[in-house]
């Protein structure tokens, strides 16, 4: 059995704070947004984490999302909710990608997909904090995960989702106990409707960033990227941006090591990839504004990206901006390449979005944005096997005459 889910461990959260004002609100209360609308933002008291929490001590634990107790919201053990929450691999892709980038595969995560790390966090806290019954709006994964852990703490869940969903998003919803409704509209369309529930009372709101503990389960990817590599940060990363969640917590993550002092003032620049038909924070990082307008008509294949609008926007912005990094788009024909590319010369499959991030660091070469030299970091934040695959038609008749010189 893992430690790391049974052992009681003290817990450091003094408040949660308004991302935009700074306001701070009470810790061991339910809350979405802030009184400004704004996500909230987890705090600790990292100096008495410091002095309990020495790196050996954590360094020598299991090395799953659960290792990070101390810096995670949980209080109590008896509330942790877990499906195996592995340490996800850092996967070379020397023949489509170079000699110094590295994939970081969270399709080996429960459900598949990324969305696990946040979803399990914020189902944890909604069972301390006494939640019933959960909505939420989704392009797929993140409805999956809930659903699946959820459904495992006994809490009710409805999930809306875009009509054009892939199909195996919708139906992994329902098969893990979920109610999923396939909405006519996108991502945003589903939220308003989620809203309206929440306003007559009817449910707790799970919109991304609307509830303050998704950022901290997204959070372990920086801290554990930072951990695999020996306590050093990468020189890029390279983020498949929606609803920027797990930009906003690795970001969060890098200043929470440095206020340890586990780690030092360096940052990788952070480059937020969206796809050409859906890129809200592309446009407003070019135009230099500090929020993003809603994208019209959104079109990817990427789906877990088309995000037209995020609530978290200018957060992602900022730390884009602070790292030295930029927000890029990438068109559909060149993320299914790179998806093509990463699995016919590295066997690695990826999904859309996480082939979005590899043809984001062509560009980002080509233009030479990055160097070759550089230690690089790609998100591939779902498995590929949930996507549709080209179709491989061909059949042989064993009773027939095989040409084997032609197989
Ligand atoms: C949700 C999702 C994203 C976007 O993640 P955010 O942190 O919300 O920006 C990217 N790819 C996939 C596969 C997703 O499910």
């Amino acid at each position: 059995m893992n430690e790391n889910l049974t052992a009681d461990r003290p817990t450091f959260v003094t408040h949660l704070e308004c991302s935009l004002t700074g306001e701070h609100y009470a810790a061991d209360q339910l809350h979405n947004l802030s009184r400004a609308g704004r996500p909230l933002l987890v705090r600790y008291d990292l100096d008495a984490v410091r002095a309990a929490l020495p790196r050996d001590t954590l360094a020598a634990r299991a090395t799953d999302l659960w290792r990070w107790r101390e810096l995670l919201p949980v209080r109590a053990t008896r509330n942790i909710v877990s499906l195996g929450e592995i340490e996800t691999p850092l996967i070379p892709l020397p023949l489509s990608a170079g000699p110094n980038v590295w994939v970081k595969d969270e399709g080996r995560l429960p459900t598949g997909s990324f969305k696990a790390r946040g979803l399990v966090m914020a189902v944890a806290m909604a069972k301390e904090l006494g939640v019933t019954r959960i909505a939420m709006p989704t392009n797929g994964n993140a409805g999956a995960a809930l659903a699946a852990y959820a459904t495992r703490v006994g809490i009710e869940t409805i999930v809306f989702c875009p009509d054009d969903t892939p199909e195996v998003n919708v139906r992994e919803i329902a098969a893990q106990g979920a109610r999923v409704w396939r909405v006519n509209g996108l991502i945003d369309d589903c939220g308003a409707i989620v809203a309206k529930g929440t306003a007559e009372g009817r449910w707790f709101d799970f919109s991304t960033l609307k509830e303050p503990y998704r950022i901290e389960g997204k959070k372990t990817m920086g801290l554990e990227l930072v951990a695999q590599l020996g306590w050093r940060l990468p020189k890029a990363i390279f983020y498949p941006t929606g609803g920027g969640t797990g930009l906003i917590g690795m970001w969060k993550a890098f200043d929470e090591l440095e206020a340890l002092g586990w780690t030092g003032a360096e940052r990788p620049r952070m480059y937020a990839v969206q796809a050409s038909g859906c890129a809200p924070i592309v446009r407003a990082f070019e135009a230099g504004e500090e929020h993003a307008e809603r994208w019209e008509d959104a079109q990817t294949v990427a789906a877990g990206i088309r995000v037209p609008r995020a609530v978290g926007d200018f957060l992602i912005l900022r730390a884009v901006r602070a790292s030295g990094g930029k927000a890029l788009a990438v068109g559909d024909p060149a993320i299914l390449k790179a998806v093509d590319d990463a699995a016919r010369r590295d066997g690695l499959l990826l999904c859309p979005e996480g082939g979005a991030t590899l043809a984001a660091y062509r560009q980002a070469l080509r233009d030479g944005e990055v160097d070759e030299d550089e230690e690089v970091v790609l998100f591939n934040c779902a498995t590929g096997l949930k996507y549709p695959l080209p179709a491989a038609e061909q059949r042989l008749d064993r009773h027939g005459v095989i040409d084997f010189d032609a197989l």
